[in-house]
């Protein structure tokens, strides 16, 4: 199978490229490397079966070429991070609202209807707190929260573009709606909460919780969402349907903070953080956020094989190994225990 990943350099991104690769597919990947890193794909550069552009979705020249060579295509290319979403307000639309149409728009031209899988995210239930969220619930975006709202506008629209796509022109369309996935090679750098809350354990420095803490939360591990996802694709060769992806256990963020200091034995105390000094402004929090996973496990038979436990474990053994060679002045990639162990 000839598989383009947009944004495959990106933390979700490599780790289709790693499945994909592994099961001998040709994937070919698109990022501008502004959030996703060459170390992530670095381990591939050798293998025949895989290509890399460099390039902006939105100014990508060999759209078309590439687009019409795959029988997949993922685009993942997007603005993602609290911490960008809100410096970068303007950008965030654009490059995820057109960047998904153009990939719409290429998929159409080149005739033939490959499958298309959106990343959409939990962010377009908004307000919506309902205890366990599921797809055909409303999406309820305030608009008291001025751009913080941006990111899940746009994933709303990427949505309808594919909805759009599917009835008008048959483009077959998963729209994945990922909920707060974590594992090996997310960054805390745009807010990110496990990652950050790892790197503090692992320095013995303050826990920073953001609020008071109660929010809630439902953390999947990339390496099972990318299994998710494929499966998803599978099944929905010839269909478009939107479907939650993720972990239904959900726990506070005070919980997780208590989790990853117990977990890393660790002496980091906690520590609250008032949400207008995290991040700068009048900040709407949600609330709590756990999908219902019914459709995923009924369309596919979808089981996790990572417990939030183990992830954050091979995240702690991560840094630990990355606090311990900038110590000693050098960098080494680091492989989890569980890939490890597999
Ligand atoms: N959070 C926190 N401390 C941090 C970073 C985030 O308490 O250092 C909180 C954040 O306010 C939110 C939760 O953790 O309630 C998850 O944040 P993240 O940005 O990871 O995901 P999202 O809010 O998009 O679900």
């Amino acid at each position: 199978m000839h598989v383009l990943i947009t944004g495959g350099a990106g933390f979700i991104g490599s780790h289709l490229v790693d499945l994909h690769l592994a099961r001998g597919d040709s994937v070919h990947v698109v990022d501008d490397l502004s959030t996703g890193a060459r170390a992530n794909i670095a381990q591939h550069e050798d293998n025949p079966n895989f290509r890399f552009d460099e390039a902006d979705v939105l100014t990508w020249d060999r759209i078309d070429r590439v687009v019409g060579w795959a029988d997949r295509i993922y685009h993942l290319a997007a603005i993602v991070g609290v911490y960008r979403v809100i410096a970068e307000p303007t950008k965030v639309l654009a490059t995820n609202i057109v960047g998904c149409e153009r990939i719409l728009r290429a998929a159409n031209a080149g005739g033939w209807k490959p499958q298309v899988v959106l990343a959409s995210s939990s962010e377009v239930y908004g307000h919506n707190d309902e205890s366990l969220l599921r797809e055909d619930q409303d999406l309820t975006v305030s608009t008291r929260a001025g751009t913080r709202w941006g990111y899940s506008v746009s994933k709303i629209a990427d949505e309808a573009l594919g909805l759009s796509y599917a009835q008008r022109y048959g483009i077959p369309a998963v729209i994945a709606r990922f909920f707060n996935t974590v594992g090996p090679r997310q960054v805390g750098r745009y807010g990110m909460v496990v990652p950050r809350f790892v790197a503090q354990a692992v320095r013995n420095e303050p826990i920073t919780v953001f609020g008071g803490g109660l929010q809630t939360r439902s953390f999947c591990d990339a390496r099972d969402t990318v299994v998710a996802l494929d499966a998803l694709a599978t099944h929905g060769k010839r269909n478009t349907f939107v479907a939650n992806v993720g972990n239904d256990r959900e726990i506070s963020i005070l919980e997780l903070a208590e989790l990853v200091i117990e977990r890393a034995n660790s002496r980091s105390v906690i520590e609250h953080v008032p949400l207008k000094e995290a991040y700068g402004e009048d900040f709407e929090d949600i609330r709590r956020r756990r999908p219902d996973l019914s459709r995923l496990r009924s369309m596919t038979g979808f089981e996790h094989r990572f417990t939030l436990e183990q992830t954050i474990d091979d995240l702690i053994a991560i840094e630990r190994k990355r606090l311990e060679d900038s110590r000693n002045g050098h960098c080494t990639l680091v492989r989890p225990q569980s890939e490890r162990a597999a």
